[in-house]
């Protein structure tokens, strides 16, 4: 049992940042919906950026639209911007969806996005008329930039759909709602996947699994507007109301569940992420609380081949091994518990943002690690990286931006998370689950035998 010694970054400017701003996670919560738009209410950049990493990292094109402000804009007021956005998208592509997703300055320059939401709903009426025009679904989502990260605007994004859009409960639809966080879609598709093996049906808040991992069709008889199959309908966001449960995969993205749970009383379970042994048996624990359903055999056959896997690798390969993990909170947390069941050492675990949740989970981390634990909240990479330069650690795990510095430091990376660019396929793995952490496991295992039958350590032993 060891203690957790939290630090925060001792500089007010941010070097190589671990976060970025709030609405590139409203934008990832609105691309897992059906026919679903994120509309940003920005300037250009404010969405360029995010198409390109989300393009980057999954390999796909994202629909992403802006209302392009200006600095009239900045004068006089977006509403014409986003009026105007409203309409063009409506005609042209025909959403579920519309997620209206404030920024840094339509948030500054005090713009009433639900006024305008308002008025732009009753310009559509006369454009495309009443019946069409009701069926989309236009929801405000204020995700102000100077404050917070893409974890809270990913929270904010889900919370905003779950209200405006989850109606008055009616009988039960027996089916339990997820909430995964900023994951993958081979993460996604574990978690059904699991659930499915349990005979329980889900409603993913939201899906990006087959959004941002489509096959390309060969050929296709569907004029544009074209979007990506899958994604979570509608009509099953209205139904959320209707379920046993929620469970929310990551800690910062609770909020959605717990509205779920105040308004209409469905029960809300938040994080831990089931990465490791404890993690994923405390997610089967909540699926069967809500549920009442047994774990079948080939659930905890996937356990048993997990806890063979750890068997066979980590006290022999693994043990003492001390690592740095960095990236998001909540899967950096899990990684953390799993790498202290497989004998290692996290010894720091470094994240962008301060949430409590976050500090929380690495209390409980700490106390079943053998030593220390240093925990960098609000940090950044340059942090990690002087931190490391100091006090080396064996391994990294996180994602691609680390990447120039553990060059640098001679230190290898295990790459999870997002975003993984200079990697393919990644997205596609799961990390989540039996399997998943099986998966990672080997990711480890794999790269300690790189170091091990490299040609230098062998000409060292001769
Ligand atoms: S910080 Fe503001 S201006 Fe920059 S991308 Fe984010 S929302 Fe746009």
């Amino acid at each position: 049992m060891s203690c957790a010694n939290v630090m925060k970054r001792d500089r007010t400017a941010v070097i190589n940042p671990l976060v970025t701003c709030q609405p590139m996670g409203a934008m990832y919560a609105v691309a897992g919906i059906r026919r679903g738009l994120p509309l940003v209410h920005g300037s250009q950049g404010c969405s360029t950026f995010v198409r390109y990493s989300f393009s980057r990292h999954f390999r796909e094109p994202s629909e992403i639209a802006v209302t392009s402000l200006h600095e009239d804009a900045a004068v006089f007021g977006g509403r014409k911007n986003l009026i105007s956005g409203i309409g063009n998208l409506a005609v042209r592509f025909k959403p579920s969806v519309i997620g209206a997703i404030s920024t840094c300055s339509s948030e500054i320059i005090g713009d009433d996005m639900e006024g305008f939401i308002k008025i732009a709903k009753e310009e559509l009426k006369q454009k495309i008329g009443e019946e069409k025009a009701e069926k989309i679904k236009i929801v405000p989502i204020s995700t102000p930039s100077f404050v917070e990260t893409h974890f809270k605007g990913y929270d904010n994004g889900i919370n905003a759909l779950v209200n405006n859009l989850a109606q008055d409960p009616e009988d039960s639809n027996e089916k339990v709602n997820i909430i995964p966080g900023i994951v993958n879609p081979g993460d996604i598709r574990e978690i059904k996947h699991i659930m499915g093996l349990m005979g329980i049906d889900g409603i993913i808040l939201t899906d990006i699994s087959d959004p941002f991992d489509s096959p390309l069709r060969p050929s296709t008889t569907e004029t544009r507007p074209f979007y990506p199959k899958g994604g979570t309908t509608l009509e099953e966001i209205e139904d959320s109301s209707n379920s046993l449960g929620t469970i929310a995969l990551c800690g910062y993205a609770g909020s959605g569940a717990l509205s779920l749970e105040k308004k209409y009383e469905v029960p809300a379970a938040v994080g831990p992420i089931p990465i490791g042994v404890k993690n994923t048996d405390n997610f089967l624990r909540n699926l069967k609380k809500f549920t009442d359903t047994e774990i079948p055999d080939s659930v905890l056959d996937e356990r048993g081949l997990l806890i063979d896997s750890m068997a066979d690798l980590a006290s022999r390969y693994l043990f003492g091994r001390k690592v740095a993990i960095f990236g998001d909170p909540a899967i950096s947390a899990g990684i953390a518990r799993f790498v202290c069941e497989l004998g290692m050492i996290p010894s720091v675990v470094c994240t962008g943002v301060e949430n409590p949740e976050f500090v929380s989970e690495m209390k409980k981390v700490a106390k079943e690690s053998d030593e220390p634990v240093d925990v960098m909240i609000g940090s950044d990479l340059r942090a990690l990286e002087v931190k490391l330069e100091e006090e080396p650690v064996e391994m990294m795990i996180g994602h691609s931006d680390g990447r120039l510095f553990a060059k640098h430091l001679d230190i290898p990376l295990v790459r999870v998370g997002y975003p993984v660019y200079d990697r393919a396929g990644y997205h596609r793995v799961p990390i989540v689950g039996y399997n998943g952490s099986v998966n990672l496991i080997d990711r480890i295992t794999n790269t300690v035998f790189d170091k091990y039958y490299a040609d230098e350590h062998w000409k060292l032993q001769q």
